[in-house]
């Protein structure tokens, strides 16, 4: 991966290239990430530089032999660990490398994937992903290898929360490595990570992507221009979650609450009826995702309606149904209906029946509309 193709984070981008260039890489460096901010991909983009033969000021070359085995994940010098499961009839030892192929292709065609994402990828189901201890022992005899081509040998361990336990196998690495042997870690709940590992690694601490960089990214993926930016609002920093909403939420939630309002304003009881009926299946985090969805509309409304010259989060379908609103709701009407969302919102996480809920919230908005 190329440092030009991680989304934002210029200042760890920076960071990694300077330790690089000025060769001052630490044996042990913690990659402390928010969720969907990019730590494997900053990390793949920094092993490559590293391997690569013809560095640029920026980025690796992309094209010499040592990127090509690094874009494709076989590179002799850098080795993945990454939660697994056992595989049935379970191979002994059970290693990360057991589901090589799968790794290679699911963060070739994401680098921002989850963990839950990944091990759905390999069947784990319900099971709880692992670091097996055999793969710990894998590592610190891998590491005491000769390297083959490049000048230092390369361990990422993704997820190292999976690790729990095994990790103190690894404290002898991380107080006596090897020569010219890089170890980085990345994980994201920093009180799941053993203190006598922490302390002996270099942190680096990954924040959220800024939404312009996360619009910018979904610009390039094709998606139009109108629609990056509530996408990336939505997302919150988390590109992985940009993706998803990219592919589904987002237009469904629009028509959603577009007709939720035609119904209620203009009592169309019957097609209400038959809105809160089909709604009601949605399943309670589509239901928990569209209220959010409607705050963020309703939210954005009142800002307009109260900010001269606000430009609000918000695509084009998105304003027009904004203005709409503001049309018919003044300031303590929007303010009820954003109250009364929240408090829809709370019954739904405390499994009250969705059908309800969603049927009480309108009849209570006619209320408001009436006053
Ligand atoms: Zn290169």
């Amino acid at each position: 991966m190329l440092f030009k193709d991680v989304i934002g984070q210029p200042e760890i981008r920076q960071h990694l290239l300077d330790i690089a260039k000025r060769e001052k890489i630490p044996h042990a460096q913690l990659f402390m990430s928010q969720p969907g901010s990019g730590a494997l991909a900053l990390a793949l983009a920094f092993t490559q530089y590293v391997v690569c033969v013809n560095k640029q000021d920026n980025d690796s070359c992309g094209v010499c032999s040592a990127c090509i085995k690094a874009q494709k994940m076989i590179h002799p010098d850098i080795h993945y660990t990454y939660p697994i499961i056992a595989k049935r009839p379970s191979p002994h030892p059970s290693l990360s490398t057991d589901y090589i192929q799968e790794w290679r292709e699911a963060i070739t065609q994401n680098p921002y994937i989850n963990e839950l994402e990944w091990l759905q990828n390999i069947g784990a189901e319900n099971k709880q992903g692992n670091i097996t201890a055999d793969e710990a022992r894998n590592i610190l005899s891998g590491l005491k290898l000769t390297t083959f081509e490049a000048e230092y040998k390369i361990q990422i361990i993704w997820m190292a929360e999976a690790l729990s336990r095994e990790g103190n196998i690894l404290l002898k690495l991380l107080e006596e490595p090897p020569e010219k042997t890089i170890l980085i870690l990345i994980a994201e709940n920093q009180e799941e990570i053993l203190p006598t590992i922490l302390s002996r690694c270099q942190l680096v601490k990954i924040n959220k992507i800024d939404d312009a960089s996360i619009a910018q990214a979904l610009l390039k993926k094709g998606v139009p221009q109108s629609e990056t930016t509530h996408i990336a609002y939505l997302a919150d920093g988390n590109f992985n979650e940009a993706l998803k909403l990219m592919d589904s939420e987002t237009h469904g939630n629009t028509r959603l609450l577009t007709q939720w309002l035609d119904f209620s304003v203009n009592l169309k009881a019957g097609e209400l009826l038959r809105w809160t009926e089909e709604t009601g299946k949605m399943g309670r985090e589509n239901i928990k995702s569209f209220l959010e969805y409607s705050t963020h509309i309703f939210r954005e409304a009142l800002m307009l309606l109260h900010i001269k010259e606000y430009s609000p989060r918000l695509a084009h379908d998105e304003l027009t149904l904004a203005s709409r609103i503001n049309r018919f709701l003044n300031y303590e009407k929007l303010s009820d209906i954003l109250q009364l969302i929240n408090k829809k919102h709370y019954e739904i996480e405390r499994n009250v029946s969705p059908k309800m809920v969603l049927m009480d919230m309108s009849l209570k908005v006619r209320k408001i509309l009436k006053k």
